[in-house]
């Protein structure tokens, strides 16, 4: 069977190694229009690298009038569990030699003033009750917190009132890494091609029922066929859907979210002395992907800060694309949702039209209200990240994500930009299952798929306490995250 994959991304990469490990017999061809994988949001520093698990953000634990949410958040840190079950599998399988090479262990704290105090205890309360987050710690105490998170705090007068959480076995993860490992590994070793500096322009079902791709390699036009076709390309997604033809394209459309961040290059003693990611609270109108954080981040060896992100209003569909792309994306039918999503969500539309002309100084200005005096202590660059299309389905913005299956399982995508990377595994394998629903009855893809996943179902991870345990302590030691 003839499989096709758009986008060499951490979503396409994860697809095509999870399909054809468990079904080897798969023709498999990826096609990515940049001249390597993890190029675009996969990046290492057009994201912020962090594993999500739901430890330190504020914005996966919703407050309704004093009631806490936490629903979204153990099923994130179920799914990233599943993701660190897949990573530990390619180690243990020496496909990725050394853990080292993409995921740091890393405090992951949360900082909060004086007004947010109360709301960080509900948080602690409701969510240390439960196995997944019971060794959460919370402290009021100045020199406690300046102990976990020391640039957050030294510049700080001892007046302010601020209180913390820490969960000190989280990760950074350097999701460029471990993609451009999985894809070399696939080419090398599982007879997958990928097809680079190729450039999707339309896709068609041909009257015999398979998909027809066609490209640019260059100047020069080149088409694929497919039985199964899967689209992980980030934000080009959106037009390839609507390509399609497929009825449902007709829902969706996207809504652009950029962002900058601020990085500094950092000594390895600061590196250790830090080790965190420390998450804020978002400022009021501004969207959840904005929450202010301050991580270390890893990359070639070298350390880093990383300070932001700083969203932006630019309408393209990725990182290095143009406008008209974009525009050309927006069928007629769309111009209704559009303006509804700008009038629904004014305040948005105006926060983001803000941050996008924010000099220098007021980014540094904001970081040093973070971690005072942090701006003089380091060299900061800005440094552009890359771009969130958020879905906007029959005309609601949306800020999760979206897989869609079509009815014959023969084309499958990913919408939308949220958590992310740290899901992927997670996702890429429902999506694996729903477009090859064949797979989960044979013997041996049986046998390879529960070599990669220990534990796939979540509520399971939930629920059980034991078997959540054991499980992270297999992985955990593998990946070389705790003892
Ligand atoms: C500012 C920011 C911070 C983030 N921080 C985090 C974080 O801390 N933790 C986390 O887990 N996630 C984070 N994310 C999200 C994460 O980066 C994405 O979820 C993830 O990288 C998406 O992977 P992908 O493979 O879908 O997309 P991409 O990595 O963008 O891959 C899509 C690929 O498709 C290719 N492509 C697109 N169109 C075409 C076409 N027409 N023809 C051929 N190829 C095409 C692109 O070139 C690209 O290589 C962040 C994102 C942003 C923007």
């Amino acid at each position: 069977m003839d499989v096709v994959i758009i986008g060499a991304g951490i979503m396409g990469v994860t697809f095509a190694n999870i399909a054809k490990t468990m079904d080897p017999n798969l023709n498999i061809t990826i096609i990515e229009r940049l001249d390597q994988a993890a190029g675009s949001n996969s990046s290492v520093f057009n994201n912020a690298g962090t594993g999500h698990e739901a430890n330190c953000e504020l914005n996966y634990t919703p407050v309704d009038e004093e009631v806490i949410s936490v629903e979204k958040a153990l099923t994130i840190h179920a799914q990233f569990n599943v993701a660190k079950q897949y990573w530990a599998y390619l180690v243990n399988q020496k496909i990725i030699d050394d853990p080292a090479t993409f995921i740091h262990p890393t405090k992951h704290c949360t900082l909060v003033n004086e007004q947010s105090i109360n709301l960080l205890h509900l948080r602690h309360k409701e969510m240390t009750s439960h196995h997944f987050f019971d060794d959460m710690q919370l402290s009021e105490d100045f020199d406690q917190i300046k102990e976990w998170i020391p640039l957050t705090m030294e510049g700080r007068s001892r007046d302010q009132k601020m209180a913390a959480t820490l969960v000190d076995h989280g990760t950074d993860v350097n999701y460029e890494s471990v993609t451009q490992q999985i894809a070399e590994h696939m080419v090398k070793e599982q007879g997958v091609r990928i097809e680079y500096s190729t450039h999707v322009k339309r896709v068609h079902k041909s009257p015999s029922g398979s998909w027809l791709v066609e490209c640019l390699q260059g100047q020069e036009p080149v088409q694929f066929r497919a039985d199964k076709l899967f689209v992980g390309a980030g934000g080009g997604a959106f037009p390839i859907l609507k390509a399609s033809h497929l009825p449902v394209g007709k829902r969706f459309s996207g809504f652009p979210v950029g962002g900058r961040f601020l990085l500094a290059k950092i000594d390895e003693e600061t590196a250790k002395r830090y080790n965190a990611k420390t998450y804020g609270k978002a400022a009021v109108g501004a969207p959840p992907m904005s929450v202010p954080h301050l991580d270390l981040r890893a990359a070639d060896g070298k350390h880093y800060l990383l300070f932001g992100p700083f969203a932006t209003f630019s309408p393209i569909l990725e990182k290095g694309r143009g406008l008209l792309e974009f525009l050309r994306m927006i069928h007629l039918h769309d111009i209704p949702n559009l303006l509804n999503v700008a009038k629904e969500h004014f305040p948005l539309v105006s926060y983001l039209f803000k941050e996008t002309f924010k000099g220098e100084s007021a980014m540094l200005a904001t970081l040093d209200e973070f971690a005072p005096g942090l701006s003089k202590k380091f060299e900061w660059e800005i440094v552009q990240a890359g771009q969130r299309v958020q879905i906007i389905k029959d005309g609601d913005l949306q800020m999760g994500t979206e897989i869609i299956v079509s009815e014959d399982q023969s084309y499958g995508t990913l919408l939308g930009a949220s958590p992310g990377a740290s899901v992927s595994p997670e996702v890429m394998l429902r999506v694996v299952q729903q477009m090859f629903p064949k797979l989960s009855k044979k013997q041996e893809s049986i046998e390879v798929f529960n070599e990669m996943f220990i534990e796939s179902d979540l509520d399971k991870l939930i629920d059980d306490a034991d078997r959540y345990r054991d499980v992270r302590q297999k992985i955990d030691k593998t990946l070389g995250i705790r003892g």
